[in-house]
Parts: C-alpha cells; structure tokens; sequence
C-alpha cells in the first residue's frame, strides 16, 4: 500500500497466474499449454520478420491475420478482431460491452480471471451455481442480466455445454452479450461462431495459446457481428493501438495456415487424454468428462492437496485450487504420453 495509489488500485484483488517455474526436469502439467512445438511454418515466419522491418510500427489492424482467421470460420473480416491473448481480448470486452447497469453473470466455477476483470472495470457481477455434476445450467442464467460470459468447454471442468444450449442462453439473454470464451475449443468442443449471423448478442472468443501451440506469443480473437467488433476496436483504439507486434501477426499468420500440422498435435493430446483418463480411473479416481486438454480428478480418499504435494516432489506439476466446491480436485494438463506416464507412474507409488 502507497499513498499514491488511486482508490482504484487499493480495491483490486490481481488474478494470480499458474506458475510458471523454470525448472529442468519438471513435468509442467499446470497451465493447460501444448506439450508439442509450434509447427515449422511458425519458426520460419518468426525468423523472417525478425529484420530490419522491425523499425517500423506493426500493422494496427492486423487485417492479413484477421483475414485469414475470418476465412476459415466462414466469417467477413469486420467480424473478426485480435489483440494480444485472449486475456487481452477478455478484459477489453469486459470494457466494452459487458459493464451495465444490470449485472454480469458467469458460472460459480469458472475461469477465475472474470472476477479480477469485473473488479477493476467496477462492474456489478452475480455468480450462477454450476448443477451438482459441474455442468452450465444454460437456463439458470436471468433473461434480464446485462452480460453473461462462460467459458466452453468450461474451465477448470473441462466440460463443453453443447451448441443447442448455447442456442437457448444467447435466445433466454437476447438483451445482453453472451460471451462464450472458447479457449479449449479444438479438444472436443464445437464453436459457436457458426450462431453468429443468428445472434446479433453473441461474442465469441479463442486463442493460440493452446491448440495452436503458442502461449508464448499472446495472440487471441473475438469474433462476433460488426457493431461487437467496433465497440472492441473502440476500447482498444483507446488504450494502445499496437497490442499485437509484427512477430505475431506474422507467425500467428503462419500458425492458422498450417492446420493440418496443428490438427496432428491435436489428435495425439485427445488420444492421449484417453489413455490418462482410463489410467487414472483404474489409480480410483473419479475424472470430469472432458472436451479440453486438461483434466479435472478427484480420489475419495486421497486430499487432493496431498496429491499435489506428492507429484510436486516427483517433479510433476499440476493444479490445486483452493476454493469452494473444487478444493477437492486436481487439474492435470494433458502432456505428450511420455509425461502422463510421468503422472501415472508416480501415482501408482502411492497405491
Ligand atoms: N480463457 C480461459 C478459459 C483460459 O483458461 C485462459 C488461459 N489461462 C485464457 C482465456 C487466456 O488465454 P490467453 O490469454 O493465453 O489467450
């Protein structure tokens, strides 16, 4: 505490990242990243810009990355915006188009960075309590809330609220944007951007940070009908017209050209999500079904807090979150098999 700091900055709970420890050796299986590299176009894209091309400001509107990311979800570039991370993206549209008078709605357990966003943008926010199996109770949401925004799949669940719910909450809440934050979408879920011609509420929201191997680089979308998209544009135009550097235009880029490379990585880490899922059921877990690349588990007998003490000392990190309904579980990202097996491997000591 300072006596220079605003009455703002005095009120503000930060969201604390998962941690990112340097570590050799360690099995980092906590911050849902891809255990694959990005693909070889986006190295070769992150050499080439790095030149003397760098003196100049990077493209403000990122139209060659938009324009690419629009083709491929059938959408025109004026639906399409990009900034730096989803996060970025997320707290802009906190901003933009979720602070009313009315209040925000999310689940009870969701992505906990939604409640440091409606604290620093001062937004009044209500919590909706996920049904006793950790599903969305798409119904649950009020008709008249000013802004409903959830993650699909879910996180830390993992659990994917299927489209013709999603349907119903952007037709129940139709006098609020719905953001549906489909950051694990690729792993098993199915977006929402095809509703988007339909729903004039609806932003949808994505990144490179996991499918596309590129949490580094910080690069994420919104995507949603052109008045959505503008009032990003006007946020954002009013806060930092380059949030996205030439680097990652570029290889962002290089990155959504090469599906077919990335939908490779994507086939090993749902397979080898199976082979973690069945393993860890037999170790007498209980595991939430999931549509991301991570998974939500919890023993009957065993603290999960114990649980990650333990794999700590065998050099595997994972996710323990201490909060209400979820203090119980544990979130394991899914790695290549080689570092499940680490998962399961020092698991089985236990047993
Ligand atoms: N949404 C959800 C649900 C997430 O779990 C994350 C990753 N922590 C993000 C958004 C942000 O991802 P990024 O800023 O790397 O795009």
């Amino acid at each position: 505490m300072s006596r220079y700091w605003s009455e703002l900055v005095k009120t503000l709970t930060p969201y604390v990242p998962g941690e990112q420890p340097q570590q050799a050796g360690l099995v980092k299986l906590n911050t849902n990243e891809s255990p694959y590299p990005p693909s070889p176009a986006v190295m070769a894209a992150v050499a080439e810009t790095s030149n003397d091309s760098l003196r100049r400001y990077p493209d403000p509107q990122c139209v060659e990355l938009r324009s690419v990311f629009a083709q491929q979800h059938g959408l025109s570039l004026d639906q399409v915006f990009v900034g730096n991370g989803s996060d970025e993206v997320l707290a802009l549209t906190f901003l933009a188009l979720l602070k009313h008078d009315r209040p925000l709605y999310f689940p009870d357990i969701t992505y906990s960075f939604y409640h440091v966003w409606a604290q620093l943008c001062q937004i009044e926010y209500r919590t909706v309590p996920l049904a006793k199996d950790f599903t969305v109770p798409s119904t649950a949401f009020p008709a008249d809330s000013g802004g409903v925004i959830l993650p699909n799949p879910n996180a830390p669940t993992g659990i994917f609220l299927p489209l013709p719910q999603v349907r119903t909450l952007l037709g129940r809440c139709r006098g609020a944007v719905v953001v549906i934050d489909e950051a694990y979408v690729d792993f098993g879920g199915e977006s929402a951007t095809s509703l988007i011609d339909e729903f004039d509420n609806l932003l949808v929201i994505q990144t490179l940070s996991k499918s596309r191997s590129l949490a580094g680089l910080r690069v994420g979308f919104a995507a949603g009908q052109p008045h959505l998209i503008e009032a990003l544009d006007r946020v954002k135009n009013s806060f930092n017209s380059y949030p996205v550097d030439a680097i990652a235009q570029r290889a962002a880029t290089a990155a959504l050209r090469d599906d077919v490379y990335y939908q490779g990585c994507i086939e090993r880490i749902v397979s080898a999500r199976t082979v973690l899922e069945t393993q860890l059921r037999e170790l007498g877990f209980a595991v939430l079904p999931s549509a991301a690349n991570f998974l939500m588990v919890t023993h009957p007998e065993r603290s999960a807090e114990a649980l990650f003490d333990h794999l700590r000392q065998h050099n595997v990190l994972v996710r323990y979150f201490d909060k209400p309904r979820i203090d119980g579980y544990l979130r394991i990202s899914v790695g290549t098999p080689d570092e499940c097996e680490a998962v399961i491997a020092a698991l089985r000591l236990l047993s």
